[in-house]
């Protein structure tokens, strides 16, 4: 006959966590690493992929560490700013590239960078929108580290979908 520890009774009562903040709080990655995570289009609280259901549609929450993108409400109107910033961005340097080949030669003519510079203003907006999404996540969290309520929302959202 065994001798028996009773330590792993079940039902042991679990503390709530709510009790302790110390122990739910979190070191928040560093600028760096958050903007890195966004720019390849992950989570950055987590570095978890796969946070889109299509390219325009993203999920709710990240899969992995549970945390909510949209923290406020019109919170990814940063989003439109960076694609906007990153759209401009390239139609600048277009430019730029124009006249120096045009300085180059001065016969260049202006019909394939205006036809660039269309293709650019329609496709970059679409290419990078779940781009910006991501990077304009980073930057939020990078400036506002999360709550409290919103880690304990997040974890609770990943127990429930367990
Ligand atoms: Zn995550």
């Amino acid at each position: 006959m065994q001798h028996h520890h009773r330590r792993d009774r079940p039902e042991e009562p679990i503390l709530p966590d709510e009790l302790d903040p110390d122990a739910a709080a979190e070191a928040p990655a560093t600028w760096d690493v958050m903007l890195k995570r966004g720019l390849r289009k992950r989570c950055p609280r987590c570095g978890g992929g796969h946070l889109f259901r299509s390219w325009v549609r993203m999920k709710e929450r990240c899969p992995h560490c549970g945390f909510k993108f949209e923290r406020e409400p019109g919170f990814f109107i940063g989003a439109y700013f960076v694609n906007f910033a990153v759209t401009e961005g390239l139609l600048f340097i277009t430019v730029i590239l124009f006249v120096a080949v045009k300085n180059n030669n001065p016969d260049a003519g202006l019909i394939l960078p205006l036809v660039i510079a269309a293709v650019i203003a329609v496709v970059a907006p679409i290419a990078g929108y779940p781009f910006a999404r991501t990077i304009w996540s980073a930057i939020d969290l990078a400036m506002t580290p999360l709550e409290l309520d919103e880690i304990l929302a997040a974890r609770d959202h990943l127990r429930e979908s367990c």
